[in-house]
């Protein structure tokens, strides 16, 4: 049977790319990939050989009907990106609807993902967050998608890069307030590996003060705002029933 296979690779630690996805992507067709530069590094290192191609968000709906071609014709096909999950902030949901909506089967081999790991050791509450990926580059259009996000009481998650980090810490500060808990996770699973957390203001002045500290692949995670009394007390589900009540009450 012909298999869509959505393949995560490492996010900076080459030994984080599983056997089974190794095995995967040495028996697929055809690998569908981000930069095929990059994923032939990748693929170098492990000496897999296989046709490529590349699907990034300029050619995806011309290579989603290839790829439907190639399924078609029972062939298994490999997506992967640059790092970690395809589709999380990366190429791969058109082509992975349309695959699907064709009938064909598509399957996971799961592995590396920025956001998980940077939640699963912030020490954050992780039982309810929100991934919000990439913010903006304005000031201006980051700062009112934050305001948004000031109430809500599930841990926040972003994605930053070295060129935007102190602007988008800053941006957060002004709209979260300085005392608001948060964590960067920087240079996952790499040599320069940090996780620093604490408020606002003291990561903004921590990371100003170090350059280094500025340098590399960041996440950032922040605390969810404090819920109301009523909220502590009872979970949102039931919330929502005893607010529908409280509208028929005379
Ligand atoms: N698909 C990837 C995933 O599963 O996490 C994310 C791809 S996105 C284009 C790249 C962003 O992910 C970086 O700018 C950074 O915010 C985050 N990231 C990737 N690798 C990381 C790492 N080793 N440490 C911290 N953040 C990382």
């Amino acid at each position: 049977e012909p298999v869509l296979y959505v393949i995560a690779t490492p996010i900076g630690n080459l030994n984080d790319l599983s056997p089974r996805a190794i095995k995967v992507l040495g028996s697929v067709d055809l690998i569908a990939a981000e930069d095929t530069r990059h994923t032939g590094r990748l693929l170098a290192q492990f000496s897999i050989k296989a046709p490529m191609i590349s699907v990034h968000e300029h050619n995806e709906t011309q290579r989603t009907e290839l790829i439907l071609h190639k399924l078609a014709e029972g062939q298994s096909v490999a997506l992967v990106s640059d790092a970690g999950t395809p589709l999380i902030s990366d190429p791969g949901y058109p082509l992975v609807r349309a695959v699907r909506a064709a009938g064909f089967k598509v399957s996971p081999i799961p592995g590396c993902c920025a956001f998980v790991a940077a939640l699963s050791v912030s020490g954050l509450p992780s039982d309810r967050f929100m991934f919000c990926g990439f913010l903006p580059s304005k000031a201006s259009a980051r700062e009112r998608i934050l305001q948004e996000w000031v109430g809500f009481t599930a841990t926040l998650i972003f994605y930053e890069s070295t060129h935007r980090i102190l602007d988008s810490l800053a941006s957060m500060l002004k709209v979260f307030g300085p005392e608001r808990e948060a964590v960067v996770a920087r240079e996952l699973t790499k040599t320069f590996e940090t996780i620093r957390g604490g408020c606002l203001q003291d990561l903004l002045t921590w990371m100003q003060a170090d350059p280094n500290q500025q340098k590399g692949e960041f996440v950032v995670l922040i605390q969810g705002a404090p819920s109301t009394e009523v909220e502590q007390l009872v979970d949102e589900h039931s919330l929502k029933i005893l607010q529908r009540l409280a509208q028929e009450l005379p």
